[in-house]
């Protein structure tokens, strides 16, 4: 496996050798409303929503000033906007009044405001205060299944599997270059197997293009 580790590595740099996080934000509350936005959504279309959404509400004490049916209406396209909307206001009711206004540090503070995730929260932990986390989300599991690195579709057990697989200085980056991998490469439909350098320790690839 240490030689497949180095492989995957190697290439990964090769390919991304410098990833960067595609939402746009110019704090660590906007990039926790941006990832919240961005589920189950292109991070393309959370930038359109949050170009406009930020002019005004980009700290917490100004979301708050909207109601959830004003905030609903400005995030409408990004789809699942009404738990997104509920979401938003509820975690930053809690940075307000539990931390003083300020988005916490702490990978586990993180995770205790509402409606933010383990991946949310280890997205922001990474990419706004350089912690290193490995957020899960379709890509990592996608990628990480296909080149055989893990075997399930639990992102938390995924998220485990890939933290003893890669040294911690490394999961920061190694999550973008996951989720640039899956997003440019190791698409969800019709992956570009022709231009992806894992096709000898790809699990999908042996299993079902190799065949073809
Ligand atoms: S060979 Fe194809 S399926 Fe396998 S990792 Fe590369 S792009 Fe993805």
């Amino acid at each position: 496996m240490n030689k497949i580790i180095k492989n995957i590595e190697q290439n990964l740099n090769d390919l991304f050798p410098e990833p960067e996080c595609e939402l746009n934000y110019s704090s660590e509350y906007e990039l926790l409303v941006a990832v919240i936005l961005s589920a189950q959504c292109t991070d393309k279309r959370a930038n359109i929503i949050t170009q406009e959404l930020f002019k005004k509400y980009n700290t917490p004490q100004k979301m708050l000033t909207l109601t959830n049916e004003q905030l609903e209406k400005i995030i409408y396209s990004c789809g699942f906007y009404h738990n997104k909307a509920k979401n938003i206001l509820l975690m930053s009711k809690d940075i307000v009044e539990k931390y003083n206004g300020e988005v916490p540090k702490d990978l586990d503070k993180l995770q205790t405001l509402a409606g933010v995730g383990r991946k949310t929260a280890n997205v922001v932990y990474s990419e706004a205060f350089k912690g290193q986390a490995i957020a899960v989300d379709t890509h990592v599991l996608r990628v990480s299944n296909r080149l055989g690195l893990v075997n399930t579709k639990n992102p938390y057990i995924c998220e485990k599997t890939l933290m003893k697989l890669f040294e911690k200085a490394k999961w920061g980056k190694l999550h973008l270059q996951l989720v640039h991998f899956g997003r440019y490469i190791c698409k969800a439909q019709k992956p570009l197997c022709e231009k992806c350098p894992f096709c000898e320790i790809c699990i999908y690839y042996q299993q079902t293009r190799h065949n073809i």
